[in-house]
């Protein structure tokens, strides 16, 4: 994915001596979901040293150089743009290219109205023509009498008129997650589909490397085609005690389940097996082409179906290559959500990042509540919460609006 073979790239730009910064532009910069060409840019005294070094970096082709940068496409197929500045007019360089479009537009016309003009190479007084040079991008919008906008925000949806009125949310950060609710391990309960691969006591250890206070367990439910209601209900029961024998000393945890909600909106899990489980996820896995209203009555019907029913998995059920999500009609999904507070999932796996940041952001301007959940199914997968919290600030997210930034004891108090 494109976040790694940037990190690559800078990374090794970040070696030449002669670098003073080093980061990533457009797109990416913003955390957009899905990323195609590779923006990057060095603040260097040297740009030609810097720009020479660029392209020794292993490739297939040099599309473009000139002196202020160059273009070159990876032997992966992937093209990487490299813009040079000096220092002192750094913060121009980076806020100019970072954009996005919609907000750069917004940005120029309010400059205008103070008679200035905005460039990669600074801000520039129309009437005089004296250019003010800008090492930082803080300073630039210090510089326009704004306070800084996080690049995630700047889409053009109202960051410009919150920063001038000083009500920028503070967006949630990595460090504030205390828990990844979405986990599953290699516990076999016979489930309707994938099982994950790595055991609980790796997972908690993982956890406790992250810094967690706690994990959730959700691993998907017994297969309903499989088994009878008698036998899952015995699945469960013996699931609960074999997390019970394997808890950790180190790590919290609760136990939760990703139920499959069905076709017709029913639950794939017996009444009797919410008694061994603190709560449930509830997730579409099936029948994702449902018209509007068939689908939208049976989202409703599974969030209302049990006062367990906790959070709702990646809700829309996109995959960022191949599945659109289901077309529901959210203001009322929101509407249930918000009456039972439940917690919209912000799934932070990369090719699902769902919900996106579109509904994130109209869900936070309805008041509700999200999880940050990664979807592991193997150990590495719970690195990807910053994919997440990602996609949780574009859409306008702040530590408040997300549970799983509560002390354990707090989120108990949510959940139970
Ligand atoms: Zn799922
Ligand atoms: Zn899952």
């Amino acid at each position: 994915i494109a976040d790694s073979i940037a990190a690559q790239v800078m990374g090794y730009l970040k070696k030449n001596k002669n670098a003073v910064r080093v980061d990533a532009l457009g797109s990416l910069r913003r955390q957009v979901s899905t990323i195609g060409d590779i923006d990057i840019t060095v603040a260097t005294n040297k740009p030609k040293d810097v720009v020479d070094y660029f392209l020794k970096y292993p490739h297939q082709k040099l599309v473009e150089q000139g002196p202020s940068g160059a273009t070159l496409l990876l032997t992966n197929g992937r093209q990487v743009d490299l813009r040079v500045q000096k220092p002192q007019s750094y913060g121009a360089m980076l806020q100019y290219f970072t954009g996005g479009k919609n907000h750069n537009i917004k940005l120029r016309e309010f400059a205008l109205d103070k008679g200035l003009s905005l460039s990669e190479h600074g801000i520039k007084t129309v009437k005089t023509g004296k250019m003010k040079e800008v090492s930082t991008e803080e300073a630039f919008y210090k510089e326009l009498g704004l306070s800084y906008i996080p690049p995630e925000l700047r889409e053009d949806k109202g960051e410009i008129e919150a920063s001038r009125s000083g009500n920028l949310p503070e967006l949630v950060q990595i460090p504030d997650i205390k828990g990844d609710l979405h986990v599953h391990s290699d516990y076999n309960l016979e489930p309707s589909h994938d099982l994950g691969v790595d055991s609980v006591a790796d997972l908690f250890t993982k956890a406790k490397e992250l810094g967690y206070e706690y994990i959730g367990f959700a691993d998907h439910n017994p297969s309903i085609a499989n088994h009878s209601e008698n036998r899952i209900i015995e699945i469960m029961k013996r699931r609960k005690a074999y997390y019970e024998q394997h808890k950790s000393s180190r790590v919290h945890y609760v136990l939760l389940c990703e139920v499959d909600i069905l076709p017709d909106g029913k639950l794939a899990l017996p009444k009797e097996a919410f008694s061994y489980v603190d709560a449930v996820i509830v997730s579409i896995h099936s029948a994702f082409n449902q018209n509007r209203k068939t689908v939208t009555d049976r989202i409703i019907r599974a969030l209302e179906n049990h006062p367990k029913v906790r959070i709702f998995g990646h809700p829309t059920g996109r995959l960022l290559v191949g599945r659109e999500g289901v077309d529901a009609d959210w203001e009322k999904v929101f509407a249930v959500c918000k009456k039972r507070d439940i917690a919209l999932e912000i799934n932070a796996h990369p090719n699902r990042l769902d919900l996106p940041d579109s509904l994130i952001f109209d869900a936070v301007k309805y008041g509700l509540k999200f999880c940050i959940n990664t979807d592991t199914h193997e150990i590495s997968g719970m690195d990807y919460m910053r994919y997440g919290v990602s996609v949780a600030r574009r859409g306008w997210a702040k530590k408040s609006d997300i549970v799983n930034t509560l002390g354990y004891n707090n989120f108990k108090e949510w959940l139970l």
